[in-house]
């Protein structure tokens, strides 16, 4: 096991990690169980943790698993609906409630500070959709994943499983809708600090708020070193392994590291905005994530759903997100971001990309430009009934989409994106979906390649393997066992089907 230890000096750590949002906190999490030995800083420039996309009100709360979100099932060019990315996307939220459900069962966390289990919907109208919604109901319930997904055309059945969607709807228009009950509605900031708040019983982990990275270089083979402003003052330390989790400014610092693979990458911000709806009435009669269909010309993100949120003690409805667009690359962040991210190895891929994704600029601007009750009509494509007056609106979080130079030129990707250095001393994670929900299967990747289980990934799969499954005798990659997984994980955590 490499282990760079070195206690005497106390401005060098074996691991550093930037920012304290999922990212960070769960590869913290990670390495401390793996790795106790490890003295370990995490960085946060605000003054608590999870406050980025990590906020309950900044993301949606979804745990995606792919049960009901269908951009995760896109048409190939012969119009087969695809299933790969779902399956991977299931199996991945499954390794989250797998790490969840074992440091529950060992008192290590409380699982009902961030977890509700909670029906995922799929929801469609007219011919072409419900076709469309039908052919994947048949193939993904082929899957074990997905073996208990069902299918309506109904409009009492849908009615009775979610009636805030079929009220006020005419009923001669003909609707479908897919169910899997076993959804889960998670709170990724409450999770965060439950991470955190273990971590802090480790005493080779230090974590330091309002604690800002400013720049980072590499000094010699073994070590970086690492700029940081405290309220002002400002310090360097030195570290064997960087890990940036600094959610949409993890750009700009990849940047500054300078290592080569950071030469592809640019950004693209899209901000959010929810309707929210606090009346008890309306409160009361939905409970589940509803999914539709994105308009077309939207960015898949912008799929809209109605979801039931339960954010500090209070059960809360979210619709949207409405989509928007700013410079900043954090919600707290500055109008500069995304300017100084523009570089001369960068700048032809970002105007590319501009070029090409007419559609997506327009959408971007035509949904900023949209009104209070303009937002209503949008929401009432799914919820027919709904009052302007019953619902506000809140600002989500800021996700800043990978821009990747290609042989093809400039191509804008909507997924999650390692970047590793070839020494494997700099991780970095850009991009935003399918994001939190499968934090746990990310930064097990990101271990694989750091410095500090090099030569020694046989050992880490090993110990990963004991903390995720260990009462489970079974390999995570053979179909079959997901069965068992999702039996264990529903036992430990509560679900009864
Ligand atoms: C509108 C929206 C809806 C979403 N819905 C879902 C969903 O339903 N399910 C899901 O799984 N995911 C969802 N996501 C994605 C999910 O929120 C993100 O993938 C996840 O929160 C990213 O976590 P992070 O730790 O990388 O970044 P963040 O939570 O943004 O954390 C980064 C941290 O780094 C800190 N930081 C930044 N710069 C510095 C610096 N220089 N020094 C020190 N600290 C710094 C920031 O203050 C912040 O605390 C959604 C995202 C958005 C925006």
């Amino acid at each position: 096991m490499t282990v760079i230890k070195n206690p005497t000096d106390n401005n060098y750590f074996d691991a550093v990690l930037v920012g304290a949002g999922i990212m960070s906190s769960t590869l913290a999490l990670l390495i401390s169980e793996v790795l106790p030995e490890i003295k370990m800083l995490i960085i946060e420039k605000l003054d608590s943790p999870g406050n980025e996309s990590t906020g309950a009100f900044n993301n949606a709360g979804t745990g995606h698993a792919a049960n009901c979100e269908l951009n995760y099932t896109p048409l190939d060019e012969k119009g087969n609906i695809e299933i790969d990315k779902a399956l991977a996307i299931n199996r991945s939220f499954e390794k989250s409630m797998s790490l969840w459900a074992s440091l529950y069962k060992a008192g290590k966390i409380d699982i009902k500070k961030f977890l509700k289990f909670i029906p995922h919907i799929s929801f469609v109208s007219g011919q072409d959709n419900i076709s469309f919604l039908k052919k994947r109901f048949q193939k993904m319930t082929e899957n074990p994943e997905f073996v208990d997904m069902e299918f309506s055309t109904s409009f009492d059945e849908i009615s009775s499983w979610a009636p805030l969607i079929t009220k006020d709807r005419n009923p001669l228009i003909e609707i479908a809708s897919t169910r899997i009950v076993r959804g889960t509605d998670i709170n990724f900031e409450a999770l965060t600090k439950e991470y955190l708040s273990l971590l802090s019983s480790n005493k080779n982990v230090e974590i330091r708020y309002k604690t800002e990275l400013v720049d980072l270089k590499k000094i010699d083979k073994k070590t970086w070193e690492l700029e940081i402003s405290s309220e002002g003052r400002k310090n360097s330390i030195r570290t064997a392994y960087v890990f940036l989790g600094a959610g949409g400014k993890t750009i700009n610092y990849l940047q500054k590291s300078k290592i080569p693979e950071a030469k592809n990458y640019g950004g693209f911000p899209v901000s959010g905005k929810w309707l929210i709806c606090e009346e008890e009435v309306l409160t009361e009669k939905h409970n589940s994530k509803v999914y539709g269909k994105a308009d077309i010309g939207a960015p898949p993100m912008s799929v809209p759903h109605l979801d039931t949120r339960w954010i500090d003690g209070r059960k809360l409805l979210l619709y949207g997100p409405f989509a928007g667009f700013t410079t900043k690359f954090l919600k707290q962040g500055s109008y500069f971001d995304l300017f100084s991210s523009i570089k001369r190895n960068n700048i032809l891929s970002m105007l590319d990309v501009g070029f090409k994704n007419n559609d997506l600029i327009n959408y971007l601007l035509s949904q900023s430009l949209k009104d209070h009750n303009s937002r209503v009509e949008n929401l009432k494509k799914m919820m027919p009934s709904a009052n302007p007056s019953n619902w506000y609106l809140k600002n989500a979080g800021q996700r800043v989409q990978i821009i990747k130079k290609t042989d093809l030129g400039g191509s804008l990707k909507f997924g999650t994106e390692i970047v590793n250095s070839s020494d494997g001393s700099l991780s970095a994670l850009l991009g935003a979906s399918p994001g939190a929900s499968t934090a746990v299967s990310i930064m097990v990747m990101v271990l694989e390649k750091s410095v500090l289980f090099l030569n020694d990934k046989r050992n880490l799969n090993k110990k990963i393997h004991n903390l995720i499954y260990p009462d489970l005798a079974v390999s995570e990659n053979e179909s079959t066992s997901i069965k068992d997984i999702k039996k264990r994980n529903n036992s430990i955590l509560g679900f009864h089907p």
